[in-house]
This record gives C-alpha cells, structure tokens and sequence, in this order.
C-alpha cells in the first residue's frame, strides 16, 4: 500500500484540514510555504496521468472548500500537481499542492534554457 494510502486509512498519522468520502486534505509535513497542503483523492490514482474528469470535478470543489477553511481564497495561493520523473513527484499517490500564506516567488524551474523552445 502506498503511503498517502496509508494516510488515508490513518495507518500513518496525519495533521488533517478537510475530509470527506472520496477526498482528503492535509498539511505537507516538509512545508515549503507558510500554508502548505497536500489534497488527495482516497482512491489510489499514480497520477494526473491516469484521473478520470469524474475525480478531478470532485478535487476541484474540494480545493475551493479547503482555501475557505484555511481563509487564503481571497489573497491568493498556488495549487501545483507534479507528475513523474521530470515533474519532480515522489509520492506516487495523485495529490495537488495548496500553497499559500505569504506571497509566493516564482522563477525557473529548470536549470535548461526556458527560451529554448520560442
Ligand atoms: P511530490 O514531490 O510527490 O509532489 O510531493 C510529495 C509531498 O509529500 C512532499 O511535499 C512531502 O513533503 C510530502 N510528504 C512526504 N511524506 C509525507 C508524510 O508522511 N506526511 C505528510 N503529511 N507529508 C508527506
Ligand atoms: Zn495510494
């Protein structure tokens, strides 16, 4: 069992923000943000690659509800999902990244030439 899996079954305790059948939302435990939450759905899904629209209609909502309970809807917050090797995911369990809390920095991502492709 994956270890967001395990989180879900609380197996593997967690700081939870939200829950409900089919999504859960907690703070990341290695926070690269003042707010920093991580949004799964419960069930096991590698990545964006492979979510159908039906789960993210529902992550979408969900999101919406989380940046109310943690009152950043208003001044603003990022939500990032990184998907394989490149797109640096190293939990292999769908899960979307709430950041916010302070005004978030914005710069390249990638040692290789940004203007390389215009
Ligand atoms: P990724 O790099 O896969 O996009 O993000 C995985 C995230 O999960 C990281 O930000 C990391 O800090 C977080 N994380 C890893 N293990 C745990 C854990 O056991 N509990 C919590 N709450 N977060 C975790
Ligand atoms: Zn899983």
């Amino acid at each position: 069992m994956c270890l967001f899996c395990k989180i879900i079954k609380k197996e593997i305790p967690s700081n939870i923000i939200l829950e409900n059948d089919n999504y859960l939302a907690f703070h990341d435990i290695n926070p690269k943000a003042p707010i920093h939450i991580l949004a799964i759905p419960k069930i096991h899904t590698e990545s964006f690659n492979d979510v159908s629209a039906e789960i993210m209609s529902g992550m979408t909502s969900f999101i919406q509800e989380i940046t109310k309970e943690v009152n950043i809807e208003n001044n603003g917050y990022r939500v990032i999902t990184n998907i394989g090797s490149d797109g640096g995911q190293e939990v292999a369990h769908l899960h979307f990244h709430i950041l916010g809390g302070a005004k978030l920095k914005w710069g390249h991502f990638s040692d290789s030439d940004p203007k390389g492709h215009f």
